[in-house]
């Protein structure tokens, strides 16, 4: 439903959840954050209202981090609790990643996943992207090739997010029929379902196109293919009026 991501200098959970309650008219059944935090993830999700997750983060802080991704959950597949709640993690939770939309061939994913001994804990078509993208990152794959590489066996419909805690460096992003902007910051870059996610920072975008991948570090913003191939997207400025 809604999706945020963020890699800067300004503290990363402010940036999401204020992402998160700008695509909040949008309406939701859970939210969520996932924080890189030297060499782990720390992570938090709660079914319900944004508020629910905002006094959860009160009750307990994350660590301070300046790289981090959001989600808002719009359910399809799985109810609509804690556990379904994005981000998923992968085995070992190196990875955490939020997703929109429908990955239709989930279930033979999973279950190939399960006879290699995944145990998954949530009824969601989005877990196996977090367990198959951390597959490629154990095998040696940056955050950027590994998300090719899964998306390239993905069918349906997406927008993933994804931070490996190993590499606080970067956010990296994919999309295929859903909707994935990138908002352009100075020493920081934002990712966003919709320009509504970080209007307040900036209002010079990237419009990603069909089956493309953007990575996005605090300096640069680098697309490419599902194969690997160097691409673009298209620049526009958000002229719209935020009193409106
Ligand atoms: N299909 C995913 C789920 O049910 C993502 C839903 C969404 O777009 O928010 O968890």
């Amino acid at each position: 439903c809604g999706i945020v991501g963020y890699v800067g200098e300004q503290q990363a959970q402010g940036v999401v959840i204020e992402g998160l309650r700008r695509l909040e008219y949008r309406g939701y059944d859970s939210a969520g954050i996932a924080l890189v935090d030297r060499g782990t993830i720390a992570s938090d999700k709660r079914a319900g209202k944004l508020a629910n997750l905002e006094k959860a983060l009160q009750d307990h802080p994350l660590v301070p981090s300046t790289t981090g991704i959001g989600h808002t959950r719009w359910a399809t597949h799985g109810a609509p609790n804690d556990t379904n709640a994005h981000p998923h993690l992968g085995r070992s939770g190196r990875l955490a990643l939020v997703h929109n939309g429908i990955i239709e061939n989930f279930a033979e994913l999973r279950a190939v996943l399960e006879k290699a001994g995944h145990t998954l804990v949530s009824e969601t078509d989005t877990e196996v992207a977090a367990h198959l993208v951390e597959n490629e990152l154990e095998s040696g794959a940056d955050l950027t090739t590994a998300m090719q590489n899964v998306c390239r066996v993905l069918e349906g419909a997406f927008t993933l997010v994804a931070v490996d805690a190993q590499d606080p460096s970067r956010v990296v992003a994919a999309r295929r029929n859903s909707p994935l902007v990138v908002g352009l910051g100075e020493g920081e870059n934002f990712l966003g379902s919709d320009v509504a996610a970080f209007i307040e920072h900036t209002r010079e975008a990237l419009e990603l196109g069909q089956d493309q991948v953007v990575t996005i570090t605090r300096d640069g913003v680098e697309v490419t293919g599902f194969d690997g191939s160097p691409s673009e997207g298209r620049r526009y400025h958000v002229d719209w009026d935020l009193s409106a």
